[in-house]
């Protein structure tokens, strides 16, 4: 039987087959995917927040849309929201 803790899905099973012959099962922690753009799919300069970038403090930036949206998409979406907002583009 698996430690408590083991028994969550969030840990990733490994089966190992040992020199006896034996079938073994190792636990170990899902790798979560990088944080990329929601516009152009593009990876965001910031680590994946796993438990290690959160235990070393890493906070996303501040701005709106942070963590979601590149820069340079988020300034596009601004400029068109303003041209929008003032006619430009209606
Ligand atoms: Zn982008």
């Amino acid at each position: 039987m698996p430690r408590p803790t083991h028994r969550s899905r969030s840990w990733r099973r490994i089966y190992l087959r040992t020199p006896g012959g034996r079938t073994t099962v190792h636990y170990e922690r899902r790798k979560v995917n990088p944080p990329r753009c929601a516009i152009c799919k593009q990876p965001l300069n910031m680590p994946r927040m796993d438990r290690k970038a959160a235990r070393e403090g890493f906070r996303t930036p501040g701005r709106p849309y942070a963590g979601c949206v590149c820069p340079k998409c988020l300034r596009d979406a601004i400029k068109r929201a303003v041209r929008i907002i003032s006619g430009v583009l209606a």
